[in-house]
């Protein structure tokens, strides 16, 4: 039998390793092996790399080298920004929006906290920001581009909103990073969070821009690293790997976008047009270039994601399976859409190692599959 041809279209959930991230940290984990911290010549040279990489992680954010922390993702990110803050000298509240990542949710459960609704195109109102203040708020949390959906989100108007009232703003920035232009400056955010797995590096690292000025307090205590903002030996090599992916998007993220653009937008247009009662989830709201959700009537969408897997496409239910029962998507649930709408419904997220032939491929797979599914669910007329 010959083997499946596998095609990937969840860059979202991860993306792998480019090839010029790989050529830059390989050397640094078998050479530069000394410890950062260390005074003599193998501890200078990883210093040194370490430094060009905060540098390279400080250019994609429009931000200084001393403001950018590493850490060993995006959920340590969006964690030491909410507790950082949050807890400080006395612990204060956090306010938030239902459609995050579990990353900012769980983590604000564990502090006194309110969730902002979402509205159903998949976007935040600032004035709802505003509402939701009370005199012990330290910190607003709100992402940047849903994970889910890909719908942006109004930075800008609730950062004005937050400095106004004199709170911390953070952004969860993991899915807009290399999607959109971001300068943390212009977006008059404290703490924005990044990971590099969705980047082009690899799982394990991350980074969290602290604005200067801004109150932190460490969740992790030991040495004296990242300005004693996160303890741990440095991983030099994760470091220079996000430096470099993030050196890669500086110089070509506008051009690759623009190409996943055009890409998603066949897909969507195809699905649109070829399958009948479809829809996108998060219409009519701006969204990064490489994502789309799609609601497929009379569908559920596991058997749909097994159906495609079977013919080699690697799609996502949104679904979390946690408890062996799939619970739907927390996003478009707050989005307003019921249980069984959710559960009719399939993210696509391209990345750098799509083609239009695998989009038009998808597009086949995609034909055959719905209406083979909806023949054998005698519920859809
Ligand atoms: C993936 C993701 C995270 C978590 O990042 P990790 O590096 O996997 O811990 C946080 N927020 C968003 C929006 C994400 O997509």
């Amino acid at each position: 039998m010959k083997a499946v041809q596998r095609f990937y279209f969840d860059h979202n959930a991860t993306t792998p390793v480019s090839p010029e991230v790989l050529e830059a940290m390989l050397p640094v984990l078998t050479e530069v092996y000394g410890n950062a911290s260390s005074i003599h010549h193998f501890g200078q040279l990883a210093r040194q790399r370490l430094d060009s990489s905060r540098k390279q992680v400080a250019d994609l954010l429009g931000a200084e080298p001393q403001e950018i922390v590493f850490t060993s993702g995006g959920t340590e990110a969006d964690n030491l920004a909410i507790f950082g803050v949050a807890i400080g000298s006395k612990a204060g509240r956090v306010v938030t929006t239902t459609f995050e990542h579990p990353a900012v949710l769980a983590a604000a459960a564990q502090l006194d906290h309110t969730l902002v609704p979402v509205d159903g195109r998949g976007m935040i109102d600032p004035e709802a920001i505003r509402r939701a203040l009370r005199p012990n708020t330290k910190v607003i949390s709100v992402m940047h581009a849903n994970n889910e959906v890909g719908t942006i989100q109004p930075i800008p108007e609730i950062a004005r909103i937050a400095a106004e009232a004199g709170i911390a703003l953070h952004c969860d920035g993991v899915q807009a990073a290399g999607k959109i232009p971001v300068n943390a400056g212009k977006l008059g955010v404290a703490l924005y969070s990044i990971s590099g797995h969705k980047i082009g590096a690899p799982k394990g690292v991350g980074a969290l821009y602290v604005r200067k000025g801004t109150a932190l307090k460490p969740m992790m205590y030991g040495g004296r690293h990242e300005r004693e903002r996160r303890a741990g030996t440095e991983n030099v090599a994760g470091a220079v790997a996000l430096g470099r992916a993030a050196e890669w998007i500086t110089q070509h993220g506008d051009a690759e976008n623009r190409r996943q653009g055009i890409l998603r937008d066949r897909l969507e247009q195809s699905i649109l047009d070829r399958i009948p009662d479809t829809r996108v989830n998060g219409a009519g709201a701006t969204r990064v270039a490489n994502t789309t959700n799609i609601r497929f009537d009379g569908i559920d969408s596991d058997a749909l994601l097994i159906a495609l897997d079977l013919k080699g496409f690697a799609v996502s239910s949104g679904a979390a399976c946690s408890s062996g029962a799939p619970e739907p998507s927390h996003v478009l649930l707050a989005m307003g859409l019921s249980r069984l709408e959710a559960r009719s419904s399939i993210r696509f997220s391209l990345g750098r190692s799509n083609t239009i032939e695998q989009v038009d491929a998808l597009v086949e797979a995609l034909v055959d599959s719905v209406t083979h599914l909806r023949k054998l669910a005698p519920a859809y007329a």
